[in-house]
Formats: C-alpha cells, sequence, structure tokens
C-alpha cells in the first residue's frame, strides 16, 4: 500500500522504531529496572510503545534484557495488544550494543527511529517531525535549547568556558536516520574499540564515524527521560 506521507517526503520504504530498555538503570535506586516501574498502573515503556504504535512508523523493533523477554511478550505486548512489534530482541552491554541488536533486526528499513524507552512523553508530533527530518537530511536528533547557563569545566572544576546558551541543545531521542547511513556508522564503530569509549547517543555515531552533520530539530521539554525516583513524579504531573 502506498504510504500516506509519499507526496511529501518520498519515503517509500519501511520505517522502523528501535525502542531501547535493555538498560539497567541504576540511577533508579530499585530492584525493579526503570523501564518497567508503574506509571499511572501501566510499565513505564508502555507509554513509548503506545505513541510508536499510533504514530506512521511501520513496525517497532523493542530491545530488553534477556531476563525481560517472556515478560515482555506476555506482559506488554500480548497485554496490551500491540500490533506493530515485529521482533524482540536482547540488548547489550551498552547503549551502543543494544542499538546494534536493534539495527541488525530492522535491516528492511529505509528509515529508523531510535528510541529511549524511558522516555514516555514522546508525542506523535515528535515522531512525525523526525520522520520527516530523517528523510530531508538523513540525519536528525530531537532536542531544545538548554535554559540554563552552561560551563565547561576543567579536572579542577573550574569553570573555563561558557558557550553561547542559544548554540548548546540538550539532546533527547529520537533520532533518526536514514537505515544505510546508521547501520554504517555502528558498523564502524563495532569494529573499533577505540572510538567506543564516551558514545553515549545515536548521532555521535553518525557524527565521529562518518562525519556526516546531523539536523537537530526541537522536541519539547516534557520529551523528558527518567533516570531517577523524581523523574517518575515529574513525568506523572506531566502527563496530565
Ligand atoms: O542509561 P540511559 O538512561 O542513557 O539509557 C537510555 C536508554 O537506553 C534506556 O531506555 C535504556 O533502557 C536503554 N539502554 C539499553 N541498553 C543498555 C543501556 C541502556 O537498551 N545497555
Amino acid at each position: 500500500m502506498e504510504r500516506e506521507r509519499t507526496d511529501v517526503t518520498g519515503v517509500t520504504g519501511k520505517v522502523t522504531a528501535i525502542v531501547l530498555a535493555a538498560g539497567q538503570g541504576k540511577r533508579m535506586q530499585s530492584k525493579i529496572q526503570k523501564q518497567y516501574l508503574l506509571l499511572d498502573g501501566k510499565p513505564l515503556l508502555y507509554y513509548s510503545l503506545k505513541a510508536f504504535e499510533q504514530s506512521s512508523v511501520d513496525e517497532i523493533v523493542l530491545v530488553v534484557s534477556k531476563d525481560m523477554m517472556q515478560y515482555c511478550e506476555r506482559e506488554i505486548v500480548a497485554q496490551f495488544g500491540f500490533q506493530k512489534i515485529a521482533k524482540i530482541v536482547e540488548g547489550g552491554k551498552e547503549r551502543y550494543h543494544s542499538v546494534y541488536e536493534g539495527l541488525k533486526a530492522a535491516s528492511d528499513a529505509e528509515i529508523v527511529l531510535i528510541h529511549d524507552g524511558a522516555r514516555p512523553l514522546v508525542t506523535q508530533k515528535i515522531i512525525e517531525d523526525s520522520i520527516l527530518a530523517a528523510v530531508e537530511y538523513k540525519a536528525c536528533a530531537v532536542g531544545m535549547p538548554v535554559k540554563d547557563t552552561i560551563k565547561i569545566v576543567n579536572e579542577d572544576q573550574y569553570a573555563v568556558r561558557t558557550p553561547e546558551r542559544r548554540r548548546v541543545w540538550q539532546i533527547q531521542t529520537p533520532q533518526a536516520f536514514s537505515y544505510m547511513l546508521l547501520r554504517k556508522a555502528y558498523d564502524l564503530l563495532m569494529r573499533d574499540e577505540k572510538c567506543q569509549e564516551g558514545i553515549t547517543d545515536d548521532a555521535m555515531v553518525v557524527e565521529t564515524m562518518l562525519n556526516v552533520p546531523v539536523k537537530l530539530i526541537e522536541g519539547s521539554y516534557s520529551n523528558m527521560k527518567v533516570t531517577t525516583p523524581e523523574d517518575m513524579e515529574i513525568a506523572r504531573v506531566l502527563r496530565q
């Protein structure tokens, strides 16, 4: 079937979202991984999956830790009747390992979106804007300009630089790419251990491995990542 947005963007292939939920979430100080803590009666992970399920994304690849695969199949996919979750795959030690497992499972995609399962407040607009930007720019990431002044510090914690605030953005997910581009960047990263240190997002992989610029588009300040117990409370309030 012809995609609705073909007229606007020219994307004819598959759009796949890789939702990451294989992290241990140590900063949450909870035995349960943060993505499975309940937010208004449903696991945190449910909310981002639901957002992608309702979007124009064709398929979702869910990346989880080995011990949570069965739980996800029964208590999330079956329980909530998700139709677009095509695969559940096992993640790896670091986030970039998990992304790579997701990428291998999504090899028929034209456009791929990588999303942190710990960001429950992603909206339809953010998802659709990301897809359009990926088609136009090949590599894009959602973010927002910082509100606070940012200082770069030296090893002794003295401020050494104050970057111009409007040029400093905090980066969120989704980050969306041409599949071929992102896969090439990750193939190179996985072959070179030296480059793996300090990798915290996908844009960085494309920037450093391929020297391809990543377009930033505005997400929202509400598209927060739940990391600490207080964040759960903030997410609960922002959801209302
Ligand atoms: O640790 P951090 O909060 O940066 O993790 C961001 C997202 O990446 C979370 O949704 C987490 O579950 C996921 N992740 C993963 N595999 C890892 C580490 C993190 O899927 N090894």
